[in-house]
């Protein structure tokens, strides 16, 4: 580890380099399906690998834009499989003329670095998550008023605290306060867990000093998911300095959470309460006429960026929009899914069109817990789940653990230490072996990929 922070930004050498573009690709199809990857993705390629980030080139703007909008958490979540000390991405856009001539010449990949403008930083701002593309309906209409106060009186309401289920528009939210402001004050904005990461990596070169004074000096500061500092002590102390530090000097602080401050779980109580004391807004789900808005702007949006008509009925939509039960995010993961396949088959969608097409999302999105993957991993092999769990290491208790992993990773949003932390407290290195292990055996043997197949379809049948 120690070894990866001292050598950050460092170009590595050839031996070094640990991504097989192919791999990745071929992981990015089976991911995202073959419309999205063959209109999109494939046609990324990788430039350049740094030790704690890579340089992919992409043939347009748009193109880039499109992809940031939509899929960079799941690709850099795909490529992180891969290499572990990835934590960011960033984008070159590719004249295709030259993307033709096989590789680049090396001092125009020298230059990468200092084409600022067409690299795309990972952490900053997503220009597309705005106040203006945040559509609002009864369930969000608070959370979105108290958003555009901060941004007019700054510390007037302090913190304010956003709290809702995953997909339903913190996120945007957040991002669309930190748009509003930027210009005039020195916003931070950053997921609990990137925190944690910078806090970790100061602590190991001995550089806390920069750490504080980095996150103190912002006069707007925008905390998104706080639930994950539950549990972490360590992080939860130095949060609450840079909180009261913050406080004092006036700056304004904005957070997220998927619970309100007194539900979230192993977070000292005077953070719980720091946390509360300012305003505290919920974000409800969505109701159908909100969802229907939602369908109809991004289909305007789709249409202005492709210059392409989509036809959806009012049939449709309502189909899509009462079908689509649970958040934002999954109702705009429908959506593309129905557009992708109308342009493709370039034509107009009918209800049953729909029907089939959604059939296979409905399921995927049918709620899979880690607890039900080793439920029904241990049943399907006939082990009990404490053997599972145990740390014996005889093959046909640790295949079942590694599928189980396998399939946690796979099947849900977990991350790795989560993951890792639910099979007894396993390392996530542990975890990534798992899976890179099952990965491999699936592809080679055919029982391997009959077991993994028949597995996935008792949890979501
Ligand atoms: P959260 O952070 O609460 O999990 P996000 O902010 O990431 O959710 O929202 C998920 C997706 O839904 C994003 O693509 C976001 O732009 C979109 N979205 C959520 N709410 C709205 C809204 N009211 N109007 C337009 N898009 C929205
Ligand atoms: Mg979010």
């Amino acid at each position: 580890m120690e070894k990866n922070f001292k050598k950050q930004n460092v170009i590595i050498s050839e031996e070094e380099k640990t991504l097989i573009w192919d791999d990745v690709l071929e992981s990015f199809r089976k991911t995202f399906g073959s419309e999205i990857y063959n209109s999109w993705l494939q046609k990324i390629s990788l430039i350049k690998e740094y030790n704690d980030y890579i340089v992919l080139g992409v043939p347009t703007r748009f193109f880039r834009d499109w992809i940031v909008s939509r899929y960079l958490d799941k690709i850099l979540e795909q490529v992180k499989s891969f290499k572990m000390s990835l934590n960011r991405i960033e984008f070159k856009i590719i004249d295709e003329n030259k993307q033709n001539q096989e590789s680049l010449k090396v001092d125009e990949l020298n230059k990468v670095t200092e084409i600022k403008d067409s690299l795309l930083n990972y952490n900053r701002l997503n220009p597309a998550l705005s106040f203006e593309n945040f559509i609002s309906g009864k369930s969000n209409e608070i959370a979105l008023s108290y958003s555009k106060k901060v941004c007019e009186h700054i510390s007037r309401y302090n913190p304010l605290y956003l709290c809702g289920g995953v997909g339903l528009g913190k996120t945007h939210l957040l991002n669309s306060i930190g748009l509003e402001l930027q210009d005039n004050n020195n916003v931070m904005f950053i997921s609990a867990e990137r925190f944690m990461y910078h806090f970790i990596k100061s602590i190991k070169k001995n550089d806390m000093v920069n750490f504080k004074d980095f996150f103190r000096k912002s006069s707007v500061f925008i905390i998104d998911d706080i639930q994950f500092i539950s549990g972490k002590d360590s992080l939860q102390e130095e949060f609450f300095h840079t909180f009261n530090s913050l406080i004092d000097k006036g700056s304004q602080i904005i957070i997220s959470s998927d619970r309100s401050p007194m539900k979230l779980d192993r977070v000292q109580e005077r953070i719980k309460s720091r946390l509360a004391g300012g305003l505290v807004v919920d974000i409800e789900s969505p109701d159908l006429e909100l969802k229907i808005k939602i369908i109809k702007k991004k289909i305007e949006e789709i249409q202005n960026q492709f210059k392409e008509n989509i036809i959806l009925n009012d049939e449709v939509i309502n189909y899509i929009a009462s079908e689509s039960k649970t958040n934002i995010r999954e109702l705009i993961g429908i959506l593309n899914r129905v557009i992708a396949f109308s342009r493709v088959h370039n034509k107009n969608l009918n209800i049953s069109d729909c029907k089939n097409i959604l059939k296979d999302v409905f399921s995927q999105i049918k709620v899979i817990t880690v607890d039900k993957i080793q439920n029904a991993v241990s049943n399907y092999f006939n082990i009990s789940l404490s053997e599972m769990l145990s740390q014996r290491r005889s093959r046909p208790l640790a295949r079942p653990r590694q599928i189980a992993m396998f399939l946690a990773k796979k099947m849900t949003s977990r991350s790795l230490p989560e993951i890792g932390r639910r099979f007894a407290n396993r390392d996530h290195t542990t975890v990534i072996h798992a899976v890179k292990t099952i990965t491999r055996l699936s592809e080679q043997d055919d029982e391997m990929k009959k077991n993994i197949n028949q597995i996935k379809s008792l949890l979501i049948e």
